[in-house]
């Protein structure tokens, strides 16, 4: 996709882009890593990337990948990070991103990363020298990860280094995991055309230019972290500042502050991020910001919503905040990161794009406006798609196109999909060659989940398989946990879980965690919640089960899996503090 740059559009691969900013202004500043998450900086140059990536492309060759073959990147997010995901691309050696085996919850993380590891078969993991100790540990645990061949980047031989390989643009450059909402990982292939296509996409939407600043705590690890982080940067040709999740999620400020005191111009993350920081943040400590060079807040990645925006909008206008910088955006993995999102000069729009519309009618896959007395469902509109993609909304079952007004599966169909899941022939034809009645010619991406298009701009209501069916009515879970959560101030937001187990009738449960150190009387919430549910959705709530702070299954991404969750209800595998059960009806 031609964007009118001349640099970026000679370029065919992600490790050529490197090396063309490198060769052009190697003492540009790209990277800087916020050590501490404060005022401890790294920095890094393109010419200093460009010279580390060789040397890691190098060590590489020395361990013997290949062209092709997969290295696994288990650093922890830093500079090294940048340069070993380069200097995979720099070797032709496809990046395979997972987090990091977390030591204090090893139970938790490592089943994924093993799973990642037997699906990928990567010939060589990298690492950094102070992780590799621990690692060992890990794996005299776990003998697949002990029998990799391990490498860590920053102790390797710098006098020696690779000039880059050259590969076809269709080339995988990276295994993207998807962040497993189910149980079993798959690696999306994205290619360099798939990476370069979706940057010029991004570029186009948040109006990035040289003049840009980022600055970025998602993990490296995941497509936002590291498409829109680390990748959209080098492609805009503008400075980002890095900082880790696990100093945003200590202290969710450090975001704002950083934004501040670097002058950013594009930020962003999922709406519980937003959120976190609206509640944390006291007027005094707001004024005291001075957020007003902010003017790309995107926000996407998971239900995005519009209370969190008005929130955060009145929270932080004291600090120069404009609500006109919320980009609200969509997409996934399987699209390699971006598929629609609201772009305009702000550069969001300029009200908060907010559709009201009503709850029963949705619930039947129907847009309709509110009326008088009716319940509400408030959604966030994802902005429209852009000419080089096309977007259908199709009733899943007929895989004919829905009537304007529909709701149905969100299709997508571009040079951003990827070719498919790494070694899943049948899935991926399912997945990745979707064919819409009457159109056989173009293959579309499924992506599981429901919308509409409003006034052409695409609104998400929720996922296709986590919908709640009682008696055939359609309710959105999301809906039920926001009501479920805000039923008793021990509960934690953005936490909770509504499912249906079918026994001899279909059955509602809700699950939450309640707050650290809250004490509580697990019928009075059970009762609170079940009132909520029944006042705001009509329905009723099977079992209530309330669980301990962090025990909820989550995604490396923080959302919540339902289907773990049911999966884990089921098998009596939640950390439970209590349940509540339906009295048993009396026996005559
Ligand atoms: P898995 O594929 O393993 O189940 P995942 O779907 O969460 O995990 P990602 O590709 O990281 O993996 O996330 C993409 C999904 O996030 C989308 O399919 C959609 O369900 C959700 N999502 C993204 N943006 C939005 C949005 N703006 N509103 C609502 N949901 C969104
Ligand atoms: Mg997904």
């Amino acid at each position: 996709m031609a964007t009118g740059n001349p640099l970026t559009d000679s370029v065919r691969t992600v490790a050529e882009l490197l090396r063309t900013r490198a060769a052009d202004q190697p003492d540009r500043l790209g990277y800087t890593f916020l050590v501490d998450g404060e005022h401890e900086e790294l920095p890094l140059t393109y010419g200093e990337a460009d010279r580390r990536a060789r040397v890691v492309a190098q060590a590489l060759r020395e361990a013997g990948a290949r062209p092709g073959m997969r290295a696994l990147l288990v650093l922890p997010p830093g500079l090294d990070y940048v340069t070993t995901l380069f200097g995979c691309l720099y070797a032709g050696v496809v990046a395979v991103p997972v987090y990091p085996p977390d030591p204090f919850q090893l139970a938790r993380s490592l089943p994924r990363l093993l799973a990642i590891v037997e699906d990928a078969e990567p010939t060589v993991a990298l690492t950094t020298a102070p992780l590799l100790g621990f690692l060992d540990e890990v794996g005299r645990l776990a003998p697949a990860l002990g029998a990799l061949r391990w490498v860590a980047v920053d102790a390797v031989d710098e006098a020696t280094s690779d000039e880059p390989v050259t590969v076809a643009p269709e080339a995988t450059a990276l295994l993207q995991y998807t962040s497993g909402s189910t149980a079993d990982p798959r690696g999306v292939l994205l290619s360099h055309a798939n990476l370069l296509h979706n940057s010029a996409h991004i570029q186009r939407l948040f109006h990035t230019t040289s003049d840009s600043h980022g600055m970025v705590w998602l993990p490296p690890y995941h497509d936002m972290g590291l498409i829109g982080g680390l990748l959209q940067p080098l492609y805009g040709g503008f400075p980002v500042t890095l900082m880790s999740p696990l100093h945003f999620l200590e202290q969710p400020m450090r975001w704002l502050r950083a934004i501040a005191r670097h002058g950013a111009t594009a930020s962003g993350g999922p709406n519980f991020a937003y959120d976190l920081c609206a509640r944390r943040c006291g007027p005094d400590e707001a004024a005291q910001l001075d957020l007003s060079s902010w003017q790309v807040a995107f926000n996407g990645a998971e239900p995005i919503r519009p209370e969190t925006l008005e929130r955060f909008a009145a929270t932080f206008a004291p600090a120069g905040f404009r609500a006109e910088a919320f980009l609200p955006c969509y997409g996934l993995a399987e699209a390699t990161l971006i598929v629609s999102g609201h772009g305009g000069t702000g550069a969001g729009p300029a009200a908060l794009p907010v559709v009201p519309v009503d709850r029963a009618a949705l619930e039947g896959h129907v847009v309709s406006p509110p009326t008088d007395g009716a319940a509400v469902t408030r959604l966030t509109s994802c902005g429209p798609s852009h000419p080089d993609q096309r977007l259908a909304i199709v009733d899943p079952a007929t895989s004919t196109a829905c009537e304007p007004g529909r709701v149905g599966e969100i299709w997508v169909s571009g040079r951003s999909v990827a070719a498919g899941y790494w070694r899943r022939p049948d899935e991926s034809a399912r997945v990745f060659d979707a064919r819409l009645a009457g159109d056989a010619a173009t293959a579309y991406l499924r992506t599981g989940d429901l919308g509409f298009l409003h006034d052409g701009q695409l609104v998400v209501t929720g996922r296709l398989k986590d919908l709640v069916i009682v008696r055939g009515q359609n309710h959105y879970p999301q809906d039920i946990e926001l009501s479920v959560e805000r039923a008793d101030p021990s509960l934690r937001p953005g936490c909770g879980a509504a499912f249906v187990v079918a026994e001899d009738e279909d059955r509602l449960v809700v699950t939450c965690e309640v707050r650290r150190g809250a004490v509580v009387v697990v019928a009075d919430v059970a009762t609170r919640i079940r009132q909520a549910v029944a006042l705001e959705h009509g329905l009723d709530v099977h079992t209530v089960v309330l669980v301990e702070a962090g025990g909820m299954p989550k995604t490396s991404s923080g959302k919540v899996q339902r289907r773990l969750c049911r999966a884990r209800y089921l098998a009596g595998g939640l950390p439970e503090i209590g349940r509540a059960e339906p009295p048993a009806a009396p026996s005559n």
